[in-house]
Order: structure tokens, then sequence, then C-alpha cells
């Protein structure tokens, strides 16, 4: 046979035979410890997620028509007065050519509409950008499913960056900022501190994940008095206590004044509560973690509660991250149902 025609055969062959595993084989290769059924790491930490959908759940944003030689300082304005929105604008592309009267401009993405009123961004971009114009366009809050949905979305309302099945993609970008074993250091710790607590077993910490540094620590409080003294409401309350204190003794007007508590991760002993995980949701957290569920009144799993899922909300414009713990290692102790965590 023509040697040429053997290797033809051969390669279709190979194709034939891996083909069909071919997400065994690239997902092998990767060699990270992700069930992609279950969206869970290391048999232990279940991810809290839904399948990504079929339909564009469609928010008004605000862009923005500049000169090419602009773009440079548009970025530095999206990075410094917009950084809280980067998160959930990650899948769109922010920059497209555009024309105007002739002109080659460029139109860019800037964040959601309620994020910030037309009047307060033209005070924002007109200083100093020239010439340039605000428009109001609909874009999607999540992610297409497919490849084709992708372009279809792209055409219809605007371009969304397309990095293979979103899901997959996104399960192996949250694994690599995943580290087990710090993870598993602050399980340990609020599991010890909940067996010490003299009232309610439910204990939370806030971790700044730059720096690794716990900025607080809290039980539950709750008494006749004050019953909303929930272990996430006092923590927020003690970082926005010592951020007054850091202000007052240290003023400096030219500090960013970021959302509170962004992007921090939360570890914490019992499924939140709706308040409380509308509390983590505002202050722009970027990862929760808890032990045990609330199955009555928690706002995270997707059977609890009333199923709001919050930390992923698409009505809002700040989504987190959410993990189970499903190990057996670390355990807390029950608490009345009706209880709100
Ligand atoms: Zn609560």
């Amino acid at each position: 046979m023509d040697q040429g025609l053997k290797i033809i055969r051969r390669l279709v062959f190979i194709n034939i035979l891996i083909k069909p595993h071919k997400k065994f084989f690239s997902q092998r290769r990767m060699s990270y410890d992700i069930d992609y059924e279950t969206f869970t790491f290391y048999k232990k930490y279940r991810r809290i997620q839904v399948q990504d959908s079929t339909e564009p759940f469609l928010v008004d944003h605000w862009i923005v028509y500049i000169e090419p030689k602009e773009s440079s300082l548009i970025n530095s304005i999206i990075k410094s007065e917009f950084k809280e929105s980067a998160n959930s604008l990650r899948h769109l592309k922010r920059f497209l050519k555009a024309k105007k009267n002739d002109r080659d401009l460029l139109k860019v993405l800037i964040c959601a509409c309620d994020q910030i009123n037309q009047e307060e961004l033209e005070k924002i971009l007109f200083g100093p950008l020239k010439r340039s114009r605000i428009e109001k366009v609909k874009a999607p809050l999540n992610k297409p499913f497919d490849k084709e949905l992708n372009a279809e979305w792209s055409a219809k309302y605007w371009p969304i960056v397309w990095k293979g099945n979103p899901m997959i993609q996104e399960l192996n970008e949250s694994y690599k900022q995943f580290c087990e074993q710090k993870v598993h250091g602050y399980l340990k710790l609020i599991s010890d501190l909940s067996r010490t607590s003299k009232g309610l077993p439910v204990v939370t910490i806030f971790v700044d994940p730059s720096t690794d540094q716990i900025m607080a620590q809290k039980f539950d409080l709750r008494d006749s008095s004050d019953i909303m003294r929930h272990s996430i409401m006092n923590c927020i309350g003690e970082i926005a206590k010592n951020e007054l204190q850091r202000r007052q003794a240290r003023p400096d007007p030219s500090a960013p004044t970021n959302y509170l508590c962004l992007n921090y991760h939360v570890y914490t002993t019992h499924e939140p509560c709706t308040m409380c995980a509308m509390a983590l949701l505002h202050s722009r957290i970027g990862r929760l973690i808890y032990i045990k569920d609330s199955k009555r009144t928690g706002a995270i799993g997707v059977e609890s509660g009333n199923k709001y899922m919050l930390h992923l909300s698409c009505s809002l414009n700040w989504k987190f991250e959410s993990f189970k713990y499903i190990g057996d290692e670390f355990d807390v102790a029950d608490i009345d149902p009706q209880i709100n965590v």
C-alpha cells in the first residue's frame, strides 16, 4: 500500500479512537482534582452553581465613544473608578471599533447602568476625555452555554469573549485560585472556635486573600435587645469600624474608597440567611465557604430556603463564588432549622 495512504488511514483511525473520549483526555491532561459533574474540588468542596443558561439575562450598560488614541486613558479611568465591575464584565469585550460620521472611533463598555447615573458618569469621563458620547446598550450578565449561542448573543447584543465551554473554563479558573491548604486551615479554625461558643455555635471569619490576614472573626451575638447580630453582620461591622478608625487616624483623600470587603474570602460554619447573604453581596466579597447547610433559612444552596442562590443572582451587579464543605473532617453542631443564621 502507498505509504501516504497508510499514514492517512492511521490518522483517521486514531481520530475515531480518541474523539469520543476527548473530554476525558483533556481533563486528565490538566490533572486537576475537579469533579466536573458535581462541581466538586478535592472531593471535599462543592461549588454551588447552576448550568449555564440558554437565555440571556440582559442588563443596561453604559458605553462611551472615544478617539482611538484615548484608549490607554479610558483604561486607566476604568481601572481606578470602575474596579468593582471588572468581575461581572469579564466575559464581555470592552473595546469595539465603531464609525461615527465617517470617523474611526472606539466604543468602550464602562459598567452596568444601575451602578452609576449618567450625570455622575459624565463628571468622571468628560473632564479627561475629548468629544466623548455616552449611550446605553443591553448586554447579557450571564455567559452563553455554547459557541453558537455565543455568536448569536454577540451579534444581537454586545460581543462576548469565547474561551471554550464557560462552565469548564470557570471551574478551572476557580480551581486555580483555590488553595486547599489555606481553606483547610481556616475551616479547622472556625470548626474549633464553634465548639467554644457560649451562644449559637456559629462563627465567621473574613480573610483578605491578598495578604492572608484575618480581617474579622466573630461569633453570633444576637440577644433579645438586638436580634440582628448574626456572625456575618458582626464581622462586617467590625471591618467597617476598623476602616473608619484607620481613615480618621490617617486621612488620605487620594486613597481608593473601595467596597469594604472587596474580594475577601468568608469562612462560616453555617449557611447564611438572606440578610447576611445580601450583606455579603453588598460588601462585594469574592468567595464564601460554609460547613453546614441551613436547609430552611439559607439563601445560597441550590435547595436551600426559597432557592434564592443569592451569590449568583443575575439581577444584581455582583456575584461571588460559594462552596459547601462536604468532607468528613469538620463538623459543627446543628441548630434549630427555624433560626436564620
Ligand atoms: Zn444571617
